[in-house]
């Protein structure tokens, strides 16, 4: 019996891989503009770093690690998520020594053991970025319009940015109590896991997909009425900044995030299109982190996006696989050296070449020219390769010139590549 890849990791193959590589390229561009420079660490940590920032009551934490113990003994996790990661480097490497403002951004694999359907897997990838120094809600606004620039200039379709305050440690605690006080009167309407850490995290049943809980919180109180006055100016300025730099949004003050380590600013970019997978990106201000985490006090905000959501919703754009720009057809024994020599010519000259490689028949041949939808063809046939001559033929335009073999490779490719 043949072996079957694992239940939630997911195969992208060619043909769908183009959507990838176009997410990314974009990202990669746009982040550049920005200032956002590439961090890469590694898919595993200790598992006690997940544990200290993401939060013990978090689904994350709770029930969503890939957690094993290694041959030594140690407890290491698969990174459901990558901004502790990314922490832990920036603390263990002291990069707030380089400079006062660090822009980060990543892009990679996160694990999680969930139940797999359309949109959420075990495997999946988010591309993510960082702002670690600056508290002012200028960044919080920059960081807005990049992620929504990202999502214009790949033509998304039906999403829209919501943003929220979650306070701070200054007044977070005060909203927790009138919030928990709210649902005391209505925990017998909710279900198991929000009872069980009403307690520990009631602002999770915010969040709670269950309807009993949606409905049980649909008159409570919100953060945004109990926001400090310095919690409060700052989203304030947010708003006004997002208004400066036309950035449209909404204020949700539902949102909560899955996460305890925000505070102030909290964001994500919905879509009506997926479900109730309905978070392409989402992401907020972490400003107890770093130190939290044994570093210095640094301020930081950043968000993920989910690329497989991404990648659904842009399946209506017909992003172009490459095609071969020239495809190479040999006719009798001599010419299929000769024919093999020049394709490889062509391809260390930066041209996307192919041929057969079998001996196929010309027919065979130009079928697979044609399947392949390469934009030229040679072909080289005995007399042709006596005359020093192949026959191009411009399979766009349906028409065919005798041209030299000899500088064949450095001629075609000089027409044809950039630069
Ligand atoms: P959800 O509420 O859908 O579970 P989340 O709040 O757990 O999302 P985050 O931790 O904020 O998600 O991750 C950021 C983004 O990563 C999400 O908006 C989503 O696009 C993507 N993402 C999260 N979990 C998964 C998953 N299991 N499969 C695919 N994408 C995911
Ligand atoms: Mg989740």
């Amino acid at each position: 019996m043949s072996i079957s890849g694992i239940k939630g990791m997911n195969d992208i193959l060619p043909g769908a891989v183009e959507a990838w590589q176009h997410l990314e390229h974009e990202a990669r561009r746009i982040f550049g503009h920005f200032g956002y420079r590439e961090i890469r660490v590694p898919v595993a940590e200790k598992t006690e770093l997940f544990c200290r920032s993401i939060g013990e009551t978090t689904d994350i934490v709770e029930k969503e690690m890939y957690t094993f113990s290694d041959k030594g003994g140690t407890s290491m996790t698969l990174r459901p998520e990558g901004t502790a990661p990314v922490m832990r480097a920036f603390i263990q490497h002291k990069l707030y020594a380089q400079d006062t403002v660090n822009k980060l951004f990543y892009i990679g694999p996160m694990f999680r053991h969930e139940r797999p359907q359309k949109g959420r897997y075990r495997q999946f990838h988010q591309i993510g970025a960082e702002v670690i120094g600056v508290d002012d809600p200028k960044i919080d606004a920059q960081l807005l319009a990049m992620l929504s620039h990202y999502f214009e200039s790949l033509q998304v379709p039906d999403v829209a940015l919501q943003i929220n305050s979650l306070g701070c440690a200054e007044c977070r605690p005060v909203y927790r109590q009138v919030l928990t006080d709210y649902l005391e009167q209505r925990l017998d309407q909710m279900c198991s896991d929000c009872q069980r850490r009403y307690t520990t995290n009631p602002l999770r049943a915010l969040d709670c997909k269950v309807p009993g809980c949606q409905e049980a919180t649909s008159a409570a109180p919100a953060m945004l009425d109990s926001l400090c006055t310095s919690c409060d100016e700052h989203f304030g300025q947010l708003r006004d900044y997002l208004d400066l730099l036309a950035v449209d949004f909404t204020v949700n003050p539902r949102m909560v995030r899955g996460l305890d380590y925000y505070t102030k600013t909290t964001f994500e970019m919905v879509t009506g299109s997926l479900g109730s997978q309905n978070a392409v990106a989402a992401g907020g201000r972490y400003d107890r982190l770093i130190s939290d985490l044994g570093g210095p006090d640094l301020p930081g905000i950043g968000f993920a996006m989910g690329l497989e959501r991404l990648a659904l919703l842009l399946e209506g754009q017909d992003i172009a696989a490459p095609r071969p720009d020239l495809f190479i057809a040999t006719l009798g024994k001599d010419t299929e050296s000769a024919g093999f020599k020049l394709l490889t010519d062509l391809q260390r000259r930066g041209i996307q070449a192919e041929m057969e490689y079998s001996g196929k028949s010309l027919k065979a041949q130009l079928r697979r020219a044609d399947k392949l939808q390469a934009r030229y063809v040679v072909i080289l046939g005995e007399d042709e390769l006596q005359k020093d001559m192949v026959q191009l033929r411009d399979m766009d335009q349906s028409s065919q010139t005798e041209v030299p073999l000899s500088g064949f490779a450095e001629n075609f490719s000089m027409s044809h590549t950039e630069g």
